[in-house]
């Protein structure tokens, strides 16, 4: 199931306080199933918001285009089914999500903390908070089985 909508930002209260001016936010919501047969909201943001420079004071506008992917969970103990690097909303009692109420918590967090020109970072560059983790799955065995095999194969040759 797939949705397409576009709203004024004033739908959302809280963003609307944060933005203080007219703007608009538009919005793809997709429910699927992963691979895991796990339900997965996924929500994509875009939106063009105009914000004020904390270094020059201007207003500035700032390209919104994220996506996420949001696990639908029953309980909050689902979650250690999830990989760590997974986001999810756990639903309430009655099995529902409070929709509006989610998407604007992601709405939220597409703000930077410090809102600033390009040209006006240079002096001072931030850094990510959000520097992308990579991290390998451990088999600690895989190798051994791997290992293993090749000595199968060989022994087998020999025979
Ligand atoms: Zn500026």
């Amino acid at each position: 199931m797939r949705l397409s909508l576009d709203l004024a930002a004033s739908v959302f209260p809280r963003l609307q306080q944060a933005l203080q001016t007219e703007a608009r936010v538009q919005l793809e919501l997709f429910w699927l199933r992963d691979p895991r047969r796990h339900a997965v909201l996924e929500l994509r943001m875009q939106g063009h918001w105009p914000v004020q420079c904390q270094r020059c004071m201007e207003t500035m506008d700032l390209v919104v285009d994220e996506s996420v992917r949001l696990h639908l969970l029953q309980a909050e103990a689902d979650v250690a089914r999830l990989d760590e690097n997974e986001d999810y909303v756990v639903l309430d009692e009655q099995g529902e999500l409070d929709l509006p109420e989610v998407v604007e918590d992601e709405l939220l967090l597409c703000l930077p903390l410090v809102a600033k020109h390009e040209h006006c970072d240079e002096a001072m560059p931030l850094v990510s908070a959000e520097a992308p983790v990579v991290e390998e799955k451990k088999r600690p065995f895989a190798g051994l089985a791997d290992l293993r095999n090749a000595l199968q194969r060989d022994q087998d040759r020999e025979v």
